[in-house]
C-alpha cells in the first residue's frame, strides 16, 4: 500500500471512529437524524415522483437502530412512513403511476428494513445474553473443579477421622476403659486432620499456580478480542468505550484464554456497575502500557457508582456478592489467573464516581514483532 494511500485509509479510520463515537450521545444524535430526515422529506418533495428518494429514510432508521430503544425506532420508521405519503401527496411532478410504483417500493423498503434491523439487534442481544452466560458458567466452572478436586483429595482423611474417633469412642466406653488405645485413636485423628488441610493447602497453591497454556501473548490483541466480545453490548447500554494501547507493548508469556477471561470479566462487571447509570455518561476506558520495570499494567475504569470504602477489603474474597444473583467469584478467579501470571491486581476507587481495575503483568523480555 502507498503512503499516500496509508494515510487516507486511516484518515477514513479516524473519521470513522470519530463519526462512532459522537453519535453515541444523543446530543449528536438526534440533530443529525432530524437534519437527514429533513434533507430526505424536501428532496423527496421537490423531486419528481419517478425518484424513489423516500428508500434513504431507511439510513435514519439504520443509524436508530441498536442505539435507541426498540420502540423510538418503530416511532422512527412510522414518523418516515408519514412523510413519505405527505411527500407523495405534496409532489406535483412527474407521473402519478410510477409515483404510486415508488411509493409503494419505498413505503415496503422501509417497513422491510426496520423489521430486519430490530430482529438483528434482538438476535445480537441474545448473542450478548449467551456470552455473558458462558463467561459466569466459566467461573462456576472453574469452582466446581476446584471443589471437585478438594472433596476427592479430602474424602479419604474425612473418612479415616471418622473411623478413628469411633474406635476412641469405644474404648473409653469399654469397661475398664482402654486408655491407651483410645490415646492412639486420637493421635490418628489429629494425624489425619493436619493430613486434610495439608491437602486443601496443596489444592489451593496447585489452583494458583496452573497456567493452563503458556505461550507468547499480544496483550493488545487479548483486548481487542475482549472489546470485540462486548461492543454489541457497550452500544447497546449507550456506553462509550475509550481504548488507549501504547504502541510496542511488551510481550507476554502466558494463558490466551484465561487472560481473555480475566479482561471479559473485568469488562462485564463495569456494564453491570454502570446499568443503574442514568444521570451522567457511561463510559468505560481501557488502557494497556508499561511502566518503569518494563512490566505490562492494563486498567479498566468506568463510571459507575464506585466502590464503597468499607467494600474495599472483601472485593477479592471468594463468594463475596453485592449483586442479586451474583457469584461473588469473578474477582477471585481473575486474581487466581493473575497471580498465577505472576502479576497482580489492584482497584483504585475514582473521584467523584467510578472505579479503576489495574492488572499488571511481567512482560516476557522477548520483543513483540
Ligand atoms: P459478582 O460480579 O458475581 O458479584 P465479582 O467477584 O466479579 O462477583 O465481584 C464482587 C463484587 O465486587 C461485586 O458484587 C461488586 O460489589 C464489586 N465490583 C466488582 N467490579 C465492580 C465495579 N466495576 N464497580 C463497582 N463494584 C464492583
Amino acid at each position: 500500500m502507498s503512503d499516500a494511500l496509508r494515510a487516507r485509509s486511516a484518515s477514513i479510520w479516524v473519521a470513522g471512529a470519530w463519526l462512532h463515537r459522537a453519535f453515541q450521545s444523543p446530543a449528536v444524535r438526534v440533530p443529525v437524524m432530524a437534519l437527514l430526515m429533513a434533507a430526505i422529506f424536501i428532496s423527496d418533495t421537490l423531486t419528481d415522483l419517478e425518484i424513489a428518494t423516500a428508500v434513504f429514510y431507511i439510513a435514519v432508521i439504520l443509524l436508530a437502530v441498536g442505539r435507541v430503544p426498540s420502540r423510538y425506532v418503530v416511532g422512527l420508521a412510522a414518523i418516515c412512513l408519514l412523510l413519505t405519503l405527505v411527500s407523495f401527496v405534496l409532489t406535483k411532478s412527474g407521473s402519478r403511476e410510477a409515483g404510486v410504483v415508488n411509493l409503494s417500493i419505498s413505503l415496503s423498503t422501509i417497513c422491510i428494513t426496520t423489521y430486519l434491523a430490530l430482529k438483528m439487534v434482538a438476535a445480537e442481544g441474545a448473542a450478548h445474553e449467551a456470552r455473558a452466560q458462558l463467561i459466569r458458567v466459566a467461573r462456576v466452572t472453574s469452582l466446581g473443579e476446584l471443589a471437585a478436586s478438594i472433596a476427592h483429595e479430602v474424602n479419604q482423611p474425612l473418612a479415616a477421622i471418622a473411623s478413628s474417633g469411633d474406635t476412641a469412642r469405644r474404648w473409653l466406653c469399654a469397661e475398664p476403659p482402654g486408655v491407651g488405645r483410645a490415646r492412639d485413636a486420637i493421635d490418628r485423628v489429629i494425624a489425619d486432620a493436619n493430613r486434610a488441610s495439608t491437602i486443601i493447602a496443596r489444592v489451593r497453591e496447585h489452583a494458583r499456580s496452573a497456567p493452563a497454556q503458556r505461550g507468547e501473548i499480544r496483550i493488545d490483541t487479548v483486548i481487542e478480542e475482549a472489546v470485540a466480545w462486548s461492543q454489541a453490548e457497550l452500544e447497546r447500554q449507550g456506553i462509550t468505550l475509550d481504548l488507549a494501547m501504547a504502541d510496542q507493548l511488551p510481550v507476554v508469556l502466558g494463558d490466551r484464554i484465561q487472560l481473555q477471561q480475566v479482561l471479559c470479566n473485568l469488562i462485564l462487571n463495569a456494564i453491570e456497575a454502570m446499568a443503574t447509570v442514568s444521570s451522567r455518561r457511561r463510559s468505560l476506558a481501557i488502557a494497556a502500557m508499561s511502566d518503569v520495570s518494563g512490566d505490562i499494567v492494563i486498567s479498566v475504569s468506568d463510571t459507575g457508582p464506585g466502590i464503597r470504602e468499607e467494600h474495599m477489603p472483601h472485593l477479592f474474597d471468594a463468594f463475596w456478592t453485592t449483586k442479586e444473583g451474583g457469584t461473588g467469584i469473578g474477582l477471585t478467579i481473575i486474581r487466581t489467573i493473575v497471580e498465577a501470571h505472576g502479576g497482580a491486581i489492584w482497584v483504585d476507587r475514582m473521584k467523584p464516581y467510578g472505579a479503576r481495575f489495574h492488572v499488571r503483568l511481567p512482560a516476557s523480555g522477548i520483543d513483540a514483532e
